[in-house]
């Protein structure tokens, strides 16, 4: 035939469509960690260790004391779509597990040189199972024992090997990259005291080529947010901040209304918890790198939140960049984390409203502050 002639279309080979769409979950090295971390927040682990070899570029590995595994789900654990967190399609609209599309370790698989998995459930401990899976996500073997406490370990082997382009480009940007997911994580060892006072230990370690392990970031487990920002930054992290704690209303846009399939104007009650920097205390940057935002306890870039956050600061102090944490609590309907597939972007139903209400809360919040600090001029 002439399939091979110019011009002619052909059906992209299996192996080759699953590392295309592998490529959308697992962007870069902290999207792999993420998913990594979320499937063992989801797994209900308290302790989660994070150890990096050589800035993750030759492993990444997860170690959590969550659910772990049953035997029954070996076989299908990276497979592409498979999944234990959702049931149905309609879940969708509620899901308040992190992963829910069973995409992560099949991507992983695809992306890497190599995951393996050690675990045990509460009936097979103290004796884990070693999984290997293959690049589709297959299990090849898991044949072999070792003494495991309930949990699981996630290794995945030298990210992007299969895509030379990519691999170079990690190689190059290792340290850039490195600190990018370190962000990510600290985001994450927030989130267990954002949403609901789950108190998680987290550590996180990089051991250099040659050199020795040292660990990034710690928190000590405790629910308290407070006690989670000492951990990571040290007492001084609680200077000048203080409780975020707003509620206010956001009226809900037409469209979004005729999507909802109602009629008439309704109003959704946003809670933000959270910590944050005093207003006009210290001219200068606290350091944007420091502003982490979540929506029901799940960590996402909001950009247009941020900006709002940072303009009505500025209105007060020109050169004020305060630290944040700020967990937005809203119904499940009026978000949808569905939109990019890293879940990174969270698209938030009628968003200027939000915004608005958000910016009045904050001012009222802090007027007190305008008059008794000069503004700009504080020590
Ligand atoms: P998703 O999180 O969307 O379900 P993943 O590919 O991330 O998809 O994981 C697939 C499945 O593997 C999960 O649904 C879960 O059942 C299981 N799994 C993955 N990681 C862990 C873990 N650390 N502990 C327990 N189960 C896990
Ligand atoms: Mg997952």
């Amino acid at each position: 035939s002439t399939a091979s002639s110019p011009g002619s279309i052909r059906a992209i080979d299996s192996h080759s469509v699953h590392r295309i769409t592998s490529g959308q979950v697992v962007i870069d090295l902290q999207t792999a960690v993420k998913e990594l971390v979320e499937n063992s927040l989801d797994a209900r682990a308290t302790n989660i260790e994070v150890r990096f070899l050589n800035y993750g570029l030759k492993s990444i590995e997860v170690i959590d004391n969550g659910c772990g595994i049953a035997p029954k789900d070996y076989d299908s654990v990276a497979l592409k779509h498979h999944t234990s967190k959702l049931a149905a399609f309609e879940d969708l609209s509620t899901v308040l597990t992190f992963g829910f599309r069973g995409e992560a370790l099949s991507s992983l698989c695809a992306l890497s040189d190599g995951v393996t998995l050690t675990t045990a459930t509460a009936n097979e401990a103290p004796m884990g199972t070693i999984l290997e899976m293959d690049r589709n996500g297959r299990l090849r073997n898991s044949n072999s024992k070792v003494a495991r406490q309930r949990g699981t370990t996630v290794i995945v082997s030298s990210l992007f090997k299969p895509l030379p382009v990519r691999r170079k480009e990690l190689e190059r940007n290792a340290k850039r990259e490195f600190g990018k997911a370190l962000n990510l994580l600290y985001a994450y060892a927030l989130v267990p005291c954002a949403t609901e006072n789950r108190g998680v230990r987290l550590a996180v370690s990089n051991q250099p080529e040659g050199g020795r392990k040292t660990i990034q970031l710690k928190t000590d487990g405790s629910p308290s947010i407070k006690a989670s920002v000492t951990a990571l930054w040290g007492s001084k992290g609680l200077d000048n901040v203080v409780d975020l704690d707003l509620s206010f209303d956001v009226l809900t846009e037409k469209t979004v209304l005729r999507r909802l399939d109602q009629e008439s104007a309704s109003v959704t009650t946003v809670k933000v918890r959270g910590l944050i920097s005093k207003f006009a205390v210290g001219v200068g940057r606290t350091g944007s790198d420091r502003q982490f935002f979540f929506v029901n306890g799940r960590p996402c870039n909001l950009g247009k939140i941020q900006k709002a956050f940072n303009e009505v600061y500025r209105s007060f102090n020109v050169g004020q960049s305060p630290f944040i944490i700020a967990d937005f609590i809203l119904p499940t309907h009026a978000c949808d984390v569905n939109v990019s597939p890293d879940k990174r972007t969270i698209f938030l139903h009628s968003e200027q409203n939000l915004i608005q209400a958000l910016k009045a809360a904050l001012e009222e919040a802090f007027a007190p502050s305008r008059s008794t600090f000069d503004v700009g001029t504080q020590p």
